[in-house]
């Protein structure tokens, strides 16, 4: 079973997806950890990251293994490595590439794979697994997004510019939803969820609850934003 979690940076959906796999007893798939990781591969080789062929080339030879939260690149730890300002800056710019998201697309599959799994990115629901059992698109405030995001980075080893990050989270939003291929977009029959006024756990219960089919909590049905659509 697939169940795919859309939404822009700081909804919550990476910690929404990794505690929602541990209460499902599902494998988890971060498919931002594997654009990342393509972005960090590519920067520290050096690549012109405007270079398509080349990009997908590096895409398609990545030794890339993802653990849970943990993610490997030739069996590196580089979990850190992977969400800092310098990523957050050039990864647009990557993810934009459509044969570099045909390479990856593939990879996301193969990953998720005959699993019962919950996966989360852009364009899950829409492009990479529109045949999903559960599709989730999460969202929330701005503020509250940029908010989340520092304090996600926060006890890295990185100096938190918090403008910076705010400036960098509404840029990333901008390409995510305008570019070409693999935008972000909610899709017509997945679920809009506000998470801006939700706990982390109201969040995971409310889809939890949903999955197996149950009521919710009174918590999760006053906060959740289903009437958007
Ligand atoms: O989810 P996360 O913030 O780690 O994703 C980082 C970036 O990777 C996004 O801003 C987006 O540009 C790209 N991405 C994507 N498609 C996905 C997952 C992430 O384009 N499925």
């Amino acid at each position: 079973m697939i169940v795919a979690i859309d939404g822009p940076a700081g909804s919550g959906k990476t910690t929404v997806a990794q505690k929602l796999s541990e209460k499902l007893n599902f494998s988890y798939l971060d498919t931002g950890a594997t654009y990342r990781t393509l972005t960090y591969a590519a920067l520290e080789e050096g690549l012109d990251l405007s270079r398509e062929v080349e990009l997908a080339a590096l895409a398609d030879s990545l030794d890339l293994r993802l653990e849970g939260e943990k993610v490997y690149l030739r069996g590196a730890d580089i979990s850190r490595q992977i969400r800092t300002p310098l990523i957050d800056k050039n990864i647009s710019q990557v993810a934009a590439l459509k044969r570099v998201r045909e390479v990856m697309r593939q990879k996301q599959r193969a990953m998720a794979q005959g699993k019962d799994c919950v996966v989360e990115g852009r364009d899950i629901t829409t492009v990479v697994f529109p045949d999903s059992d559960f599709k989730f698109y999460l969202d929330a405030d701005q503020k509250v997004r940029a908010q989340r995001r520092i304090d996600q980075m926060k006890g890295g080893e990185e100096k938190i510019d918090c403008e910076e990050i705010e400036k960098d989270l509404i840029k990333r939003d901008k390409a995510d939803l305008s570019r070409e291929v693999g935008s972000l977009k909610l899709s017509e029959d997945a679920r809009y969820i506000d998470t801006t006024s939700l706990s982390i756990e109201g969040v995971v219960d409310k889809l939890f609850s949903i999955i197996k089919g149950k009521p919710q909590s009174e918590e999760t049905k006053e906060s959740s934003n289903e009437g958007k659509r």
